[in-house]
């Protein structure tokens, strides 16, 4: 039987996520998706007019197929959180069951189980404010939406998740070292995100088999990145001063993540792994 994976966090083809479910799918993986619930009308209306079919062809010829996409909205886990103004907000009022506990109800009901999860999503509303100068709401926002969000996904799909299966988040450095810009606390929750990854590696290894990793990911032009601001720099200075002078291309990142949600990375849990064209290892830009 083939695998089948749940990815959180795709609204378009640029992103992380989008490279993942390809190379998942290329892998012969059965791709589920959870869209923010906000982004999802111009993402299936996308799909659907086949705005983003010249990306979605595989090293085989074919075309990615997604079984089917959930809309989703990771900083709410059951319906009692959900408050008012979210609830009758027109962007949202037109879906249902979006939080956590149901759409893993739903990928229940529709599929039975999964073998790999994906956490493929960030937000942090004050992300172009320096850290000192982040609000504690805000702060707690970035934390809710970008680390919180993976332990709830976690807690609500281990009960749906076949043993020998495997989750994925995506990180970067500025959890470990200085990156002026990213701001709002999202630093703060990269690096909850990562500690998170160990202990939760322990947890769900004992008692479901399950492993768990993240990717510290170089620069890349996606959606988010481009609200944060400094993206082109970024990408310029690593262009400049990696160990490898290319291009990141998200299909790398993606690859990456198809090898560790597969038996190749049997032993690889509790693991922050690195594609980044080699950046983190230089301590100074030369
Ligand atoms: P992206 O815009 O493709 O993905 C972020 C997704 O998160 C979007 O689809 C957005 O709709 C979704 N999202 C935001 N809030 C949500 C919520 N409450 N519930 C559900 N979905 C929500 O951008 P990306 O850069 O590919 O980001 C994917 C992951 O990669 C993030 O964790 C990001 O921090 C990480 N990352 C990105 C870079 C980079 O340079 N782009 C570098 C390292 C790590």
């Amino acid at each position: 039987r083939g695998k089948r994976a749940f990815i959180a966090g795709i609204a378009d083809d640029n992103g992380y996520g989008w490279a993942i479910a390809k190379s998942l799918a290329a892998a012969g993986a059965e791709i589920l998706v959870g869209t923010w619930v906000p982004a999802l009308n111009i993402f299936e209306t996308s799909l659907r007019r086949g705005k983003f079919d010249e990306s979605r062809v595989l090293p085989d010829g074919s075309l990615m197929e997604i079984a089917k996409v959930y809309p989703l909205d990771a900083v709410f886990d059951c319906p009692e959180d959900v408050p008012e103004d979210v609830k009758t907000n027109k962007r949202y009022a037109g879906s249902s069951k979006w939080t956590v506990t149901e759409v893993a109800e739903s990928v229940k009901q529709d599929f039975g189980t999964i073998d790999i999860l994906v956490h493929s999503l960030a937000n942090g509303p004050e992300v172009i404010k320096p850290l000192s100068e982040t609000s504690r709401k805000g702060y707690l926002a970035a934390i809710s939406a970008s680390s919180y969000s993976f332990i709830s996904l976690l807690k609500h799909f281990l009960p749906i998740m076949n043993p020998g299966g495997a989750t994925i988040s995506l990180t970067y450095i500025a959890s470990e070292r200085i990156i002026p810009g990213y701001g709002g606390g999202m630093s703060s929750a990269k690096a909850a995100l990562e500690s998170d990854t160990k202990v939760l590696a322990f947890e769900a290894g004992r008692k479901h088999k399950i492993r768990v990793n993240t990717i510290s990911a170089g620069p890349l032009g996606s959606r988010a990145a481009k609200a944060i601001g400094f993206i082109d720099m970024m990408i310029n200075y690593s262009l400049e001063n990696a160990p490898l002078q290319k291009e990141l291309y998200a299909e790398e990142v993606g690859n990456t993540a198809a090898f560790l949600a597969s038996p190749l990375a049997s032993a690889i849990t509790g693991a922050t792994v690195y594609v980044d064209n080699g950046l983190n290892a230089m301590a100074v830009g030369v």
